[in-house]
């Protein structure tokens, strides 16, 4: 995609992030070409005051108190789902729609829901002006899912959540998998479900991550 507003010098600092996130434990080249490829600096809304610190290696504020997440959050979770082309992925906390845009490179058809109506009245016009029309954006409580467009390949979480969501697990495909940074006594774990079989789920445990809380419902 050709981007306005994307110049050499947003270019160069991201080949310099990539080369960051490569340090740090991301091998699957396809993520590190989408980190490569996606303008994050174009994902912190209309006050661009944060613009220059866009390809550092932190989450920012998005306002409505939530933030963009960290790169290699990104990287590692994109990483984790393993997206084949074509594959139906449900993302959980659209945020900025930067996360989003990285799944949309890789290939996936996205459905990526928000709770908090501001940001999703910034964010959905965005990723369509940008060009990324294989994400579709709804306005709900992501515990829920999106039952009418299940099953799904994949889902992330991209907020820490209290629990796991019995709903998302439902509509996991059979081979699919769901990552989700679970809260457990004041820290986070990243977590990978399979679903094995319509019962069987294994589960798998990495590292500690930050994230703000996945809540129930809708914020106006
Ligand atoms: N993927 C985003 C990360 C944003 S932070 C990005 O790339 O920018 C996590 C987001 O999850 C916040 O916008 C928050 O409002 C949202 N969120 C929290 N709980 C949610 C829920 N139950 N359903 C949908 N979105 C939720």
């Amino acid at each position: 995609m050709n981007f306005k507003n994307d110049t050499y010098r947003h270019q160069g600092l991201r080949k310099g992030l990539v080369e960051k996130l490569k340090a740090k434990e991301i091998t699957d080249e396809r993520v590190l070409n989408a980190i490569g490829e996606v303008p994050r600096h174009l994902f912190f809304g209309l006050d661009t005051i944060f613009d220059n610190h866009a390809y550092e290696d932190k989450a920012f504020p998005i306002g409505a108190g939530q933030t963009i997440s960290q790169p290699y959050t990104v990287a590692f979770q994109s990483q984790l789902l393993e997206i084949a082309i074509g594959d139906k992925v449900l993302e959980i906390g659209t945020g900025s729609g930067y996360q989003a845009a990285v799944l949309s490179v890789l290939g996936a058809q996205v459905f990526s829901i928000e709770r908090q109506k501001k940001l999703f009245d910034v964010t959905r016009p965005l990723l369509q002006e940008l060009g990324y029309n294989s994400i579709k954006c709804f306005f709900g409580d992501g515990f829920e899912g999106l039952p009418f467009f299940a099953p799904f390949d994949h889902i992330i979480v991209t907020a820490a959540a209290p629990e796991i969501p019995k709903k998302l697990l439902a509509q996991l495909a059979i081979g699919g998998n769901l990552v989700i940074p679970h809260t457990q006594e004041n820290s986070t774990i990243m977590k990978r479900f399979t679903r094995i079989s319509p019962n069987e789920f294994s589960e798998e445990n990495f590292h500690n991550f930050r994230f703000v809380p996945m809540l129930k419902g809708k914020a106006f």
